[in-house]
């Protein structure tokens, strides 16, 4: 499923979800009519971005992994792949 932002002739701005762009494609040539207004002149609108569950992740340190390895433990991922 896709929401896509779309807008009449009117300017009136609604939301309406698609199983995808070709679905959005096929009702366009069909007819998608304004909720507000019912005018079929509807155009796709600046798509307002939808955040659900995604977060910014911070992104991860690199690894303290000096030239000696990790604390001379002989464990180091980073060392290993030179030995
Ligand atoms: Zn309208």
């Amino acid at each position: 499923m896709i929401v896509y932002a779309l807008r009449c002739a009117c300017e009136h701005e609604f939301d309406q979800w698609f199983d995808n762009m070709a679905d959005y494609d096929a009702k366009k040539v069909a007819g998608i009519a304004c909720p507000s207004c019912g005018g079929t002149q509807v155009a796709k609108a600046i798509m307002a971005p939808r955040v659900g569950k995604a977060k910014a992740a911070a992104p991860a340190p690199m690894p303290a992994c000096g030239p000696g390895g990790c604390g001379g433990g002989g464990g180091c991922p980073m060392m290993s792949q030179f030995g």
